[in-house]
């Protein structure tokens, strides 16, 4: 094995270590919540004092990377709390689980982590063609792509994340470590709606373990620690849900409209974008610069576009 090779080992087995200790501090903070307060507070006034929470605990992220020297990897971080919680579906919640809703839960498990894989070493739509190198703006004259007797813009934008031009770029995401682009979009959402369904899922599953448990003696639920780690992974899971779906609706809305992300926030970078409106005030010319998508080809025709074309 070569020294830079090693080396690169190295780092990545240290920074799975870091990922693990973030695990490990999220799910243990998240495990006091219920501890202290289930006989104080109601279960859903503890859902927002669960969200500060892990907060706080990704703050603490910040001292294993000085302990480390490393950062934490966030695709493992993400690998290791879907292990954790189908594990712990596994060993304690799965007997109040009929048989249908456990198989689709494992067969919704087992295909994130395949996704979850496929994304992270999967080609986001790289432009690595000389001719589509980009400038500092995200755009130059070699952004317009020539098809047949007419231009049109080639989409290819610049990550800021990994310094990669990559078509149709949507954003950097870092759960996944890749940069969502035209290639990737698609499984992208997929999963995006598979850590949502699944999630959702297991608040189900867990909210049933505890209805069931909580009846026959609260005592037991608060004072055992399989008892509090269900009511603290099933917080977990709904905080997730409740901010992935926030991110689904808007990557739907981008969908429906054709347009990226990145194009969304920085459309002023991009020319396509504006239109010059001249207005004449007080004697005074000036322009106006509005926002215009000419990617928008009307509803339909934008999702035919996202589910079946590949270069957009
Ligand atoms: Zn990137």
């Amino acid at each position: 094995m070569s020294t830079s090779r090693r080396k690169r080992a190295v780092l990545l087995f240290l920074s799975a270590i870091v990922s693990a200790a973030v695990v490990v501090t999220t799910q243990s903070v998240l495990f006091l919540v219920p501890l202290f307060l289930l006989t104080a507070v109601p279960l859903p006034v503890m859902l927002p004092i669960a969200g500060i929470v892990m907060v706080v605990s990704v703050g603490v992220g910040r001292f294993w990377k000085m302990v480390f020297g490393v950062r934490a990897s966030v695709p493992i971080v993400v690998l290791l709390h879907l292990s954790f919680i189908w594990g712990f579906y596994v060993s304690v919640v799965r007997p109040v689980v009929s048989t249908v809703p456990d198989v689709i839960f494992h067969t919704e498990c087992a295909l994130l982590m395949v996704g979850l894989y496929s994304i992270v070493n999967g080609d986001p739509g790289f432009a690595t063609a000389s001719g589509f190198e980009l400038e500092e703006t995200g755009y130059s004259e070699s952004n317009i792509h020539h098809n047949g007797g007419g231009s049109q813009f080639s989409r290819i934008r610049q990550c800021s994340s990994c310094k990669a031009s990559v078509r149709g770029f949507d954003h950097h995401c870092h759960a996944f470590g890749n940069c969502i682009g035209e290639k990737n979009r698609l499984l992208f959402l997929i999963l995006l709606i598979g850590f949502i369904l699944t999630e959702a899922s297991y608040t189900i599953f867990s909210f049933h373990y505890i209805k069931v448990f909580f009846n026959v003696s609260n005592y037991w639920l608060q004072r055992t620690i399989s008892g509090n780690l269900v009511i603290s992974t099933m917080l977990f899971s709904s905080i997730q849900v409740l901010w992935q779906v926030v991110f689904l609706m808007w990557h739907l809305y981008c969908v429906c409209f054709n347009i990226r992300t990145d194009e969304w926030v920085n459309w002023k970078r991009y020319p396509e974008f504006q239109l010059t409106i001249h207005k004449q005030e007080l004697g005074e010319n000036s322009n106006d610069i509005r926002f215009r998508n000419p990617y928008d080809k009307g509803l339909l025709s934008n999702i035919f576009d996202f589910l079946f074309t590949t270069t957009r």
